[in-house]
């Protein structure tokens, strides 16, 4: 069915627009114009309008290009430790245990939190597969019942020091693979063989071909921390980029999660193969890793997107400002990364590094986006900045999948339901 929206304001590529109007036809932009002309048209057609005033900001919905939806789960009571021993005495000890049920509540938990922050797609980095696809298919059954646009980047895992429940053999994990790929068409199937120290470099390079065969995008931790690098380079004879180069990983379909500990040359590999970036600065900070330099790599033109990752606080307006002050302190230079471009990888350009037709009020384009309440945006700044800078979740009034309103202000009847399947499962798994 079409639906015609018409907005007093909105965001397109940053600038401030007036009186925009889009039809929406079978989840796209069909048509974008101005109000005017398009709303005479509507009514002589007879096509249903929304109208938002002057005090909502339309924006294009956000994109989340990595995240581990169970991590929530890990927030408060493993704040604040090393990664090391975050990783085996929280992450490793608990996220095992949770059960296909587990992982639906969990996963609509934290969709629900995504969306009220405004996310409309997001990119899940699943690694509870090592019994089998059971798990997977409820982490996909929480994103429909939410809503919410899922990237479901299946790991692939084989490293002895995994836990059961995340490892596979190549065989295992390419058979498991296609059966999801064949039973979920909907849902952007990505391979993710998890980093270069939890894969095998035969498991990366069989990922690689998996990945050219079904024309789907490959995700791969690399360079989050500095001993990555020491330790390709003495067992490999290469640091991380150009290890991923050499098993032919480092390719167009490359989607680099991290990329903080990597030199000049790698970064200039990067964009001669066309690989992309995903920068998740909040989680960076609250684990500790360090800081991607996402100037040089923007300036190189190879596409980068914002992750919520840990998910202690999905939210992609906390992405977007700390991706913007992270420069700026990295390079002592206040005008090292602008608001403008701090948007952008939240929106178009996240959506351009994950290959996904998003992010944009453009005809042709998944037609997601958000209201925002735009009363805190003083009237002498461009609201792109005050989204930046000052911009707070509770903006959020309403986020639109596909033209269909799935989130608004007050929590959905099955975000409450999860809260209370949370305290249970806590109970029971969190030491
Ligand atoms: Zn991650």
């Amino acid at each position: 069915m079409n639906e015609l929206f018409v907005a007093a304001r909105a965001l397109v590529g940053g600038e401030e627009r007036r009186e925009l109007a889009f039809l929406v036809e079978n989840g796209r932009f069909a048509k974008i114009g101005d109000a005017k002309s398009m709303t005479i048209e509507a009514a002589r057609d007879g096509t249903k309008t929304r109208r938002f005033p002057e005090d909502r900001l339309l924006v294009p919905g956000f994109i989340n290009g990595h995240s581990h939806a169970y991590q929530v789960l890990l927030r408060g009571w493993a704040d604040d430790w090393s990664f090391d021993k975050w990783r085996s005495d929280a992450l490793y000890r608990v996220v095992p245990q949770l059960s296909p049920e587990d992982v639906y509540w969990v996963f609509v938990f934290a969709f629900s939190e995504m969306l009220a922050a405004g996310i409309t797609s997001v990119v899940e980095f699943f690694y509870l597969n090592g019994a089998g696809n059971a798990h997977a298919e409820a982490a996909i059954r929480a994103a429909r019942d939410t809503g919410i646009r899922l990237l479901f980047a299946r790991t692939w895992m084989d490293a002895s020091y995994a836990p059961a429940a995340y490892r596979e053999s190549i065989e295992v994990a390419r058979s498991r693979s296609e059966e999801l790929l064949q039973s979920y068409p909907e849902i952007n199937f990505c391979v993710a063989p998890h980093s270069l120290h939890a894969a095998s470099p035969a498991m990366i390079e069989a990922a690689a071909a998996f990945a050219a065969e079904h024309d789907c995008m490959l995700h791969v931790h690399v360079a989050e921390a500095a001993y990555e690098g020491a330790a390709t380079l003495s067992e490999h004879g290469a640091t991380p980029i150009r290890l991923l180069d050499r098993l032919g990983a480092l390719n167009e379909r490359c989607v680099a999660v991290h990329a903080i500990y990597i030199d000049a040359e790698e970064q200039a590999l990067i964009a001669e193969r066309g690989a992309r970036v995903i920068h998740n600065p909040m989680t960076n900070q609250y684990l500790g890793d360090g800081i991607c330099d996402i100037s040089g790599l923007r300036a190189l033109g190879v596409p980068i997107g914002l992750g919520t990752d840990a998910d202690v606080k999905p939210s992609a307006i906390d992405e977007m400002r700390a991706a913007s002050l992270l420069q700026k302190i990295a390079r002592t230079d206040g005008a090292a990364f602008g608001a403008r471009a701090a948007f952008d990888l939240a929106t178009a350009g996240g959506a351009r590094a994950l290959r996904l037709d998003a992010g944009r009020f453009e005809e042709g384009a998944f037609a997601d986006f958000v209201v925002l309440d735009a009363r805190a945006i003083d009237p002498w700044a461009p609201a792109v900045n005050a989204l930046v800078y000052r911009g707070e979740d509770a903006w959020v009034q309403g986020t639109f999948v596909g033209g269909t309103r799935v989130a608004g202000r007050e929590p959905s009847a099955a975000a409450v339901a999860a809260r209370e399947r949370l305290r249970a499962i806590a109970d029971r798994l969190v030491p």
